[in-house]
């Protein structure tokens, strides 16, 4: 039994992470925390100055991006994501900055920043947290780890879905690509990829009801709580 209970919340975009995250946290009465938003504030920072990378990011683009990391101030509580001291939350759920958060992730400054960020976060004090490499990387010793999974398909047509609600002009299978681009982006980057954690319970949401998910998680949470 433990008197902190950190729960880590792995998996492929479009799995259903952060929806069953907040479900669990309002749940067990604990905090939540969307690590994903927190890339793409720092995405949407670069993309407002005009900074896209390439290619072939050299010395000098480095050198860029780490003077505007340094200047740059990332907070996600109580659901808003704020970028220097502004509310953010709802200009960072756009296609593009989906896939120019995937690849600004990649960049080393970008997660030992936003990494850091997080572990004192996390620091003796229960709460979920979702993301990519939370349970493999970020709270190494959580309580509990889920890495939760859906077929590529599934998860696409759920961000299709979210998308289209936000009158976001998208196609189903421009949304199935950049998935399947940004799976890849996560899973190959040589820092932090998104890899399931050995310790990790893994769930396929696939035919799973988001309830049955939440409960499932609860439980396991429970007979450690
Ligand atoms: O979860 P979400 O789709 O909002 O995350 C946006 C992007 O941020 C992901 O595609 C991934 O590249 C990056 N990310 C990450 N590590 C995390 C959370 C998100 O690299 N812990």
């Amino acid at each position: 039994m433990s008197d902190i209970l950190r729960i880590a919340i792995d998996g492929p975009g479009g799995a259903g992470k952060s929806t069953v995250a907040k479900a669990v946290a309002k749940k067990l009465g604990i905090d939540y925390i969307d690590t994903g938003a927190m890339y793409r504030a720092i995405a949407y920072k670069f993309m407002s100055l005009g900074i896209i990378p390439g290619k072939d990011n050299d010395a000098q683009f480095q050198d860029l991006i780490n003077k505007i990391l340094a200047s740059t101030e990332v907070d996600y509580s109580k659901g808003i994501t704020r970028l220097d001291g502004t509310d953010v939350s709802d200009k960072i759920r756009t296609a593009e900055i989906s896939s120019t958060a995937s690849s600004f992730s990649a960049f080393p400054s970008v997660r030992k920043k936003l990494v850091s960020l997080q572990q004192k976060m996390a620091q003796e004090k229960s709460l979920v947290m979702d993301g990519r490499d939370i349970g493999s990387n970020v709270i190494k010793d959580a309580e509990l780890k889920i890495f939760l999974t859906a077929s590529p398909e599934e998860r696409a047509r759920r961000r299709f879905e979210e998308l289209s609600k936000k009158n976001d002009k998208v196609d189903y299978e421009a949304v199935l690509c950049d998935m399947k681009i940004r799976d890849r982006n996560d899973m190959s980057r040589q820092l932090n990829p998104l890899v399931k954690a050995e310790d990790a319970l893994e769930l396929d949401s696939s035919n799973m009801s988001v309830d049955e998910v939440v409960d499932l998680i609860c439980e396991r949470a429970k007979q450690l709580f």
